[in-house]
């Protein structure tokens, strides 16, 4: 058996505390992680609330809980601002690009899903998608309508007095201050919040369905309050997303949730929907280009595109705690990439070595690994640290006179915890090689061999003159790299 024994430590936003989880069904874990807007392709700041989120499915797996994780697809709903102003962030994509808001909400959704699978981001069991879901939106809605909501001409809108402590997740006061959220005529307080949103009269939009209000289409909260309560029933147990949704989305989300299920306060955390909300803290860019509004920003696949291999930055991800903030640079992309190499080249010496897979119980309870093993779980069942679990990792690699198979088999076991995939991984498969070079790998291979002999041989100016030659293509031989690269892109 596998040493999993340390008690497993979350830090709830709603409590602001780092909590036990008990989980709601004995032997399982149900999680609920807010999804993305298709309206853009996803940049590397929202792919770290996917890593995040995999890494928790991925430790309450290793933990031994049968897993059910949803993740839902906004195709509807998400106005151009959080709260309750602006308009449909699917509506105006389609706009710009003369679409149709499916075919926009298609390919942004492949996009996604394609970082998804190259961040090594386990599949969840089910890819919730809102514009599968609006009947039962609008049962929810009209269950909850009588008591809690009222219509303006705009839509149906949820009164937040109507249940108790609106606004604790954020720790924000019900009534003040919040400038940014825009004024509706005729709302009884500025946080109430469309839960239906009427089309206006004379207007016709691309997605919009009949309801007992009028034609129009679902806010984006009633959305996530609705996937989730069906597929996982409430409560169920954590209910994961980026900070900025502690702000608004979630607190939203939560005053559905106690209004669905005629529940009470929320000092008890299952009155909320879920029992555990988490929230992964930004990635952050100094010049601005997480923005999807300028230009070039940074998608997983413009780091591909320059050549750094995608699994670097969910090691880039891994190296930080989920809840601090993550600054980005290149810099540190490289390092991981350095970092990863390490791990990748001793993966496959051992792979190279070991002999058939050796049981489990043989290796976890080898007398140096046990130790190991032991301060893995107390790292990642302490609230996710993924940072000190990463620098055990490093330990085992490094062990010395142990048997391959064992190694390799604790390894593995680890990295499953930490998804970086190293079993599958070689070398050359993380080799810098920008999209746009425009080079014949087995010419510089040829050339680099002709060098190597040159250099057996002291011919140093045959040497220096293929060195040249590469040069001339911009590639740069690397003599004695301790990583045994040969060459790389200049
Ligand atoms: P969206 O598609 O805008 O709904 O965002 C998808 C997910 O990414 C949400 O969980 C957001 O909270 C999260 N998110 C947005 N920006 C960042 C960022 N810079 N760093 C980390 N997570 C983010
Ligand atoms: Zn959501």
């Amino acid at each position: 058996m596998t040493d999993t024994a340390a008690p497993l430590v979350l830090f709830n936003s709603l409590t602001r505390a780092l909590e036990p989880f008990a989980p709601v069904h004995p032997g399982e874990a149900r999680v609920y992680s807010c999804g993305p807007t298709v309206y853009n392709y996803p940049h590397i700041g929202n792919m770290r609330a996917y890593v995040f989120a995999d890494v928790l499915g991925r430790t309450l797996t290793w933990k031994g809980l049968k897993l059910t994780h949803v993740i839902n697809i906004t195709d509807v709903g998400h106005l151009t601002d959080d709260a309750d102003a602006g308009e449909d962030k699917l509506e105006k994509a389609a706009r710009a690009n003369a679409q149709s808001i499916w075919d926009i909400a298609r390919h942004y959704t492949q996009a996604y899903w394609a970082d998804i699978a190259a961040l090594n981001i386990r599949q969840p069991a089910h890819w919730s998608i809102a514009t599968d879901y609006v009947p039962a939106m609008i049962e929810f809605a009209q269950s909850i309508a009588d008591k809690h909501c009222y219509e303006l001409p705009g839509g149906l809108y949820f009164d937040v007095s109507t249940v108790a402590d609106y606004g604790r997740l954020a720790r924000a006061a019900t009534d003040e201050g919040e400038g940014r959220i825009e004024q509706v005529e005729g709302k009884r307080h500025q946080a109430d919040f469309a839960i239906w949103r009427k089309t206006p009269a004379g207007e016709t939009r691309q997605m919009e369905w009949d309801s007992p209000w009028g034609k129009g289409a679902p806010g984006w909260h009633l959305e996530c309050s609705v996937m989730s309560g069906k597929l996982l029933g409430f409560p169920f147990d954590i209910h994961t997303g980026g900070i900025d949704h502690r702000e608004i989305h979630h607190p939203n989300e939560i005053a559905q949730n106690q209004a669905f299920c005629c529940a009470g306060s929320l000092s008890d955390a299952a009155n909320s929907g879920a029992n555990v909300w988490m929230h992964n803290n930004f990635l952050v860019e100094r010049s601005g280009k997480m923005s999807k509004s300028s230009g070039e920003f940074l998608r997983l696949q413009l780091l591909i595109d320059k050549g750094y291999h995608p699994l670097a930055y969910r090691l880039l991800c891994l190296q930080a705690h989920y809840r601090s903030e993550l600054e980005f640079s290149w810099e540190g992309l490289g390092a991981a990439l350095t970092r990863l190499k390490r791990m990748v080249m001793a993966v496959s010496q051992l792979r190279e070595r070991a002999g058939e897979g050796v049981a489990a119980a043989d290796w976890a309870q080898h007398p140096k690994v046990a130790p190991l093993l032991a301060r893995f779980d107390a790292a990642i069942s302490e609230d996710l640290n993924t940072a000190v679990a990463l620098t055990v990792l490093d330990e085992v690699i490094a062990l010395k006179k142990i048997d391959a198979g064992v190694k390799l088999a604790a390894i593995t076991a680890l990295d499953d915890v930490l998804g970086l995939g190293l079993a599958h991984l070689t070398r050359t498969d993380l080799r810098l090689r920008p999209v746009a070079a425009t080079i014949d790998e087995a010419e510089i291979a040829a050339i680099v061999d002709q060098r190597a002999a040159a250099r057996a041989d002291k011919d140093f100016s045959l040497s220096d003159a293929l060195r040249d030659r590469l040069a001339e293509q911009g590639v740069e031989a690397m003599d004695g790299d301790p990583l045994g690269w040969d060459w790389r892109l200049g």
